[in-house]
């Protein structure tokens, strides 16, 4: 079955169409919200990963009362969107765009800016990476941006405020599920109808965002910020986490690191002792091979490595 015929019959896909949303994904926000009212008291709303832009229509048609209506909101105060993307969107009125990457802090900044100074009510990130098709990669790489997405929701987010964020039950999820608990009083892993069965996708609702007292947000993260070890040594008060670390053992045993004289009973010789069990199949053994027989030349190793590529090795 190709795409397009699979794309005819989703009836979120037709719906969008049918309703002017830029995507199907816009019913899943708007089955969040169904189920958590999202939008309540919300004046300021920030939406990660947008492109191309059906959660912003959400966000204005709820926090505007529709697309071409005022900039209040339903208390009178001024209703402020920003939309943030690695690519650019088409306008949409009432939102403010930002061609940013949601793993910079100076993407943090252009949005407190815009909010001149103000924290946001809500934040919400429907990120995803390209895909690989690598499951285990996939899910690492949706973690880390979901991650990132985290960090500058610290940045940004009022106490008592909402995160809403794409994430992918994989098999570390619960690791993820208490690095949120960290931030967030109320944590939910929700799966609206709209998002297929066959997709391990579901959204975190965080609510009521209390950080640890004396928490200073940064956007540390080891994989995307390569100045890691130098900013995580240099936190401070409960940005710092500290676990025990303790030297087991009788202290007055080997040193590990040191080399001592063998303590050779005088006139004997120092005896070999073989491995109690050798490696099965070592990854050096074809080295071990091709040295005894003279072959460790690069030509002669590479013209004597085994095929192990999938078309020489299927039926
Ligand atoms: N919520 C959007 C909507 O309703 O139209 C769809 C979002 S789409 C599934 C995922 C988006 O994440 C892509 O547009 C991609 O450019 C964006 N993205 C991925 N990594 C990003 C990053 N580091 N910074 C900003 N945007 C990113």
């Amino acid at each position: 079955m190709g795409r397009s015929s699979k794309d005819k019959r989703d009836i979120y896909y037709r719906l969008a169409k049918e309703e002017g949303w830029r995507a199907r994904s816009a019913f899943k926000l708007l089955q969040l919200d169904h189920e958590f009212n999202l939008f309540t008291g919300v004046n300021r709303a920030v939406d990660l990963c947008a492109a191309p832009g059906s959660w912003s229509q959400v966000l204005s048609r709820k926090l505007r009362g529709g697309e071409e209506k005022s900039e209040k909101g339903e208390g009178g105060e001024e209703v402020k969107i920003v939309a943030v993307d690695l690519q650019a969107m088409a306008p949409l009125p009432g939102v403010t765009q930002i061609q940013g990457d949601i793993t910079k802090v100076s993407t943090a900044q252009e949005i407190i800016r815009h909010f001149e100074g103000q924290p946001a009510d809500l934040v919400v990130c429907d990120g995803a990476p390209d895909v690989t098709g690598l499951h285990d990669v996939d899910e690492y790489i949706q973690a880390q941006l979901l991650l990132a997405a985290l960090n500058i929701t610290t940045h940004v987010l009022k106490p008592g405020g909402t995160f809403v964020a794409k994430i992918f039950r994989g098999k570390d999820v619960t690791l993820l599920y208490s690095q949120l608990k960290i931030f967030f009083s109320g944590v939910t892993c929700a799966k609206p109808r709209s998002s297929r069965n066959s997709s391990i996708e579901a959204f975190v609702v965080c609510q009521n965002y209390s950080p640890p007292e004396g928490y200073v947000p940064n956007m540390s993260n080891p994989l995307l910020d390569h100045s890691y070890d130098v900013d995580f040594n240099q936190l401070e008060g409960p940005n710092r986490v500290i676990v025990p670390f303790l030297a087991c053992g009788d202290l007055s045993a080997f040193d590990s690191d040191r080399t001592y004289p063998l303590q050779l009973e005088a006139g004997k010789e120092y005896q070999y002792t073989p491995p109690t069990q050798p490696p099965i199949c070592p990854p050096y053994q074809q080295a071990c091979h091709l040295r005894k027989n003279n072959l460790l030349s690069r030509e002669d190793a590479l013209s004597n490595r085994p095929n192990t590529s999938q078309d020489e090795t299927e039926p």
